[in-house]
Order: structure tokens, then sequence, then C-alpha cells
């Protein structure tokens, strides 16, 4: 099996599931006592939250750079970015590595395609939800992609930072989210990208009919199945 490498601690919330999903998965597949190689650099996110406030997504892409050198150097054959936001600086990744940058809206991308939708709704950051390097390269990749209207974006973002990646879960955001997600669905949407690796923790499957894509549980089974390819 492959050493999977992780960047991880954005935030550690999220990073936490990754390791349980990509191990789970090992253990389905593998079985007994099989566990999955792995080499993770968790950073401090407050760090990185005060670059993303500022807007220096030069100075995040290049400690995050260094970061994910140290991965490579820890024997990781491929690397994985544990958070859609900061896909943004994934050029300044691939071009300080030698190991492969499994991105995650490609690895969603196609899963989404072997559903058969082509009309996604996205929540996640509002960087991620409005910004090019993320919808762009779903689009690039033959998707329709809906995002809430402005107001709704500021309360997806505003749970993400103020709460899911403090660990904190509460019932009225759910409500929140479930309403958008309604929204999204009835403006056409036939799933829903839960495009930040934290919104799993905050609604499931379980919580509605809309086909949910969790992109912390799709990310970890694309590595899994790389490693072991
Ligand atoms: N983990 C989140 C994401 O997937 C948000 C935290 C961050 O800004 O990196 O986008």
């Amino acid at each position: 099996m492959k050493m999977i490498g992780l960047l991880g601690g954005m935030s550690w919330e999220s990073t936490e599931l990754y390791y349980r999903c990509i191990n789970q998965e090992t253990k389905r597949a593998l079985g007994d006592l099989h566990s999955a190689p792995i080499a993770m650099v968790s950073v401090d996110f407050q760090v990185i939250e005060n670059l993303q406030r500022q807007g220096d997504w030069a100075a995040a892409g290049s400690m995050l750079a260094e970061q994910a050198c140290r991965v490579e150097k820890s024997g990781a054959d491929f690397l994985l970015i544990c958070t859609n936001t900061m896909h943004k600086i994934a050029a300044d990744i691939e071009a300080a590595i030698e190991i492969p940058l499994l991105h995650i809206a490609d690895a969603t991308a196609e899963r989404i395609r072997q559903a058969g939708i082509t009309t996604v709704g996205l929540l996640g950051t509002q960087f991620t939800m409005e910004q090019e390097f993320y919808r762009g390269r779903l689009e690039q990749q033959g998707l329709k992609v809906l995002i809430p209207d402005e107001a709704d974006r500021k309360i997806v973002h505003r749970v993400i930072y103020e709460e899911l990646c403090l660990g904190d879960i509460r019932q009225d955001s759910r409500a929140e989210y479930l309403r958008i997600i309604e929204q999204l669905h009835a403006a056409g949407a036939e799933g829903i990208i839960q495009g930040c690796t934290e919104i799993g923790m905050l609604v499931q499957q379980q919580h509605t009919s809309v086909p949910l894509f969790d992109t912390t549980v799709i990310h970890a089974q694309a590595a899994v199945a790389e490693a072991l390819s």
C-alpha cells in the first residue's frame, strides 16, 4: 500500500475525520488489523485563518508549500490538502513537491458524474463558493454549479468558522443549512456538494432526501483507492 500524505489541521476537527475515514476504508478493503500508512503534518489553523482574512494567499501558499515538502520528505507517495478552501493555493503546493496532489474537487466531480448528476449545489466557505479555483474546476468537468444567494453564503461561511471549526454543532445552524439545501434543490440542484470538510459534522444524509456529496469522505475514499492501486 502506498503511503498517504496529509496536510491537515484546517481545521483539526475535520482532519480527525480524514484519519478515521481513511483507516476505516483501509480496514474494509484489507480486513484484519490493517490500517493505512499515513504521513501527516498538521498546521496551526489560526495562522492560516489570519492570512485568509487578510487576503494574503501568497504567504499562506508559501507556508503550506513548506509544510507539504515536510510531508513528502516523510515518505508520502501522494498528497491530500485536507481542506477545500486551501486548494486556492494548490498550484503553489504542486510546484514545491515532486509527488502528485490528489485534488479534492476532482475526486468530488468524479463521484458526482458517477451518480449521473449534472447540476449541483455548492456549500462551503465564501472563498470556495464564490471563487474560480473551485467552482471553475467543477465546471471544467462538465458540472453546472449553483450557490446560495449572498445573505445565505454569509450564513454558511459564518457557521463554518465560528462553530464547526471549533467543534460546535448547533441545531439552529443545521436548520439553516437544511433550508439553504432545500432552496438550492428547488432551484434545480440534483445534489449538494458539502464543499467544506467540516460540514459533514453538521448535516448528514439522514437529515435530507437531497443527495449529499461529503468532500471529506469522498477525498478520504479516493486516497485509499489510490494507495491500494
Ligand atoms: N475546512 C474548510 C474547507 O474545507 C474550511 C477551513 C479552511 O478555510 O481551510 O474549506
